[in-house]
């Protein structure tokens, strides 16, 4: 697919320098002079325009070099990131967690026009490599705490190259950022499109159905097996459009189409609440704001982009 790469956090283009993360001499260097972009409970500090970037050299983050991931190259900088979770608020906000957090949170050290947001909300607004370095330090960060402990024996693991890497001290496992795959399809059937949508969802919500790959399992298979367990629809032939790096937490969504040779709707009610086709025609109108009971697709995500396409006939 031509514009694959238009998609929110896709074409970034980020020079990753991946051969200097085990270059301790050269990382210190590149230290003095770098961005660094800070995180809190998986927020990144945004600035009035873009991510909310602060010089290593400020005394808060200068303290905690050691902590720090190597992100890459870009606009003529070293780019690293922090966490910095364990600060406390004066006020913890109800909504840290949910699915949707308007709350902002500025840090006293830090300047006061930089808060610390939700990505979801305004990972739309920032250029393709910004969005590219927020994905990252927010997936590897992810990683970074759900992973404190050897896989295999237990011990305590300790990050390695720059952040991109756990090593245990007990057994001398290497332990690798997890990134989980998960097929998200365009299901065609004629001039329609086969959208669902799960229980607990906003009412009105629909979207292309999706799913994790099983190990195994091909990405076609994948899109098959989900279709027909949340649906019962069967598929034909699928192919390939567009991935996109989705850190909620981990996954990269593979984008595919697929041609379904069954019409005839069966919900998995543990699965999917409602799923229904629906026409080009229809699909404009819910674009356009003009249906009651469907909501227009949430802005960022791939399914949106790839009905778009659809619609706009630059599936090619
Ligand atoms: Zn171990």
């Amino acid at each position: 697919m031509r514009l694959a790469e238009q998609v929110t956090f896709g074409g970034g283009g980020l020079d990753r320098a991946a051969h200097r993360r085990g270059d301790d001499a050269w990382l210190a260097g590149a230290w003095s002079g770098a961005q660094v972009l800070p995180l809190w409970r998986d927020k990144p500090l945004f600035g009035p325009e873009g991510l909310g970037w602060v010089p290593s050299a400020h005394p808060l983050l200068d303290a905690r070099r050691a902590e720090a991931v190597f992100l890459g190259l870009s606009g003529g900088s070293a780019r690293f990131a922090l966490d910095l979770s364990d600060w406390v608020p004066a006020e913890m906000p109800e909504t840290l967690g949910l699915f949707r957090d308007p709350s902002e949170q500025r840090h006293p050290e830090l300047p006061e026009d930089l808060s610390f947001r939700e990505l979801r909300g305004g990972m739309t607004a920032l250029a393709p490599v910004e969005a590219e370095l927020a994905a990252t330090a927010k997936g590897l960060f992810d990683w970074h705490r759900g992973h404190g402990f050897c896989a295999r024996c237990g011990q305590p693991s300790r990050p390695a190259e720059a952040g991109w890497q756990r090593h245990c001290p007990g057994c001398g496992a290497p332990h690798f950022p997890r990134t989980d795959p998960v097929v998200i399809m365009l299901v065609r059937r004629g001039n329609r499109v086969l959208l669902g949508r799960s229980p607990g969802w906003p009412e009105g919500m629909f979207s292309l159905l999706a799913g994790f790959v099983e190990p195994g399992e091909t990405v076609e298979a994948a899109v098959r097996r989900e279709v027909a367990e949340e649906t019962g629809v069967r598929i034909g032939q699928v192919g390939y459009l567009a991935s996109q790096p989705w850190p909620f937490p981990a996954s990269l969504m593979l984008g595919c189409w697929a041609e379904a040779e069954t019409d005839r709707i069966t919900p998995d009610p543990a699965e999917i609440d409602d799923a229904r086709w629906v026409s080009r025609e229809e699909m404009l109108a819910v674009l356009a704001g003009e249906r009651t009971d469907m909501l227009p697709p949430r802005p960022g995500a791939i399914a949106g982009f790839l009905i778009r396409m659809w619609l706009a006939d630059r599936l090619d």
